[in-house]
């Protein structure tokens, strides 16, 4: 009888495993069905140099790409080395940037940013997580994408989009994107983080958008979860 059940509970076991994936199985699935979307990822802010590159990530806290690089692309063929954006004053920067949100308060940042960027850095980009985050206006998130992107140092950079997904992607339970982030570090290799950060994005723009989906639709959900029934709602960061 005790040996009937435990052969028994041996084969739900296994049963269980063969159906229910584990998290790196699904980031398996997940990099591939990525990779084929987007073979190639190209960061979508247009910039003239590094630190051009920074002030648009700047810019694009809580705006769209399309429109920094609208408002950017009649600014970097005139302005784009920090002296020019410290000589410019905070006022002139307002000027340039009034149609993008939250305008003044990234004037503030840029000039600020600019003046550190020449006095202590000698008008280079800092190369580090702390020194860059120690600049005004750039947080985590932004230092993540410069130090990807630009130095090509293995970071994943996690906004309140890729926090979603990896929630409807059952990869997190994390109420924030900090946790998210650790979470995602520990699943996806690290060879893999800064061209998934991009192609996350991609994905949450064209597929999976905050309001249009609920987990039951595409291939990414129903390969992962192909018993999945009920609809995710995922916590805001
Ligand atoms: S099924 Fe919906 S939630 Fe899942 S990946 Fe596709 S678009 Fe996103």
């Amino acid at each position: 009888m005790v040996n009937e059940k435990k052969t028994r509970f041996i084969f739900y076991e296994r049963f269980a495993q063969f159906f229910i994936m584990n998290k790196k199985q699904k980031a398996k699935i997940i990099v591939k069905i990525l990779n084929t979307i987007y073979p190639k990822t190209q960061i979508p802010l247009k910039s003239k140099n590094n630190f051009t590159l920074l002030i648009s990530v700047l810019l694009s806290a809580q705006c769209t790409d399309v429109n920094v690089n609208n408002v950017t692309k009649n600014i970097y063929t005139k302005y784009f080395k920090p002296e020019h954006f410290v000589k410019l004053g905070r006022k002139k920067i307002e000027k340039l940037i009034k149609k993008i949100g939250i305008f003044r308060i990234k004037a503030k940042s840029i000039y600020l940013m600019s003046k550190q960027i020449l006095e202590q850095h000698n008008g280079k980009i800092p190369r580090t997580f702390e020194e860059l985050e120690k600049l005004p206006g750039v947080g985590h998130k932004t230092a993540s994408v410069l130090m990807s992107q630009v130095f090509g140092f293995p970071a994943f950079a996690v906004d309140t989009h890729i926090h979603r997904l990896a929630q409807r992607w059952g990869l997190t339970n994390g109420k924030n994107v900090i946790q998210t982030e650790k979470d995602l570090k520990k699943i996806f290799p690290k060879k893999t983080w800064s061209k998934l950060h991009l192609q996350i994005i991609f994905y949450g723009r064209e597929y999976c958008k905050a309001r249009d989906c609920y987990g039951l639709t595409c291939k990414i959900c129903t390969t992962c979860y192909p018993n999945r029934k009920k609809a995710v709602i995922t916590k805001k960061a």
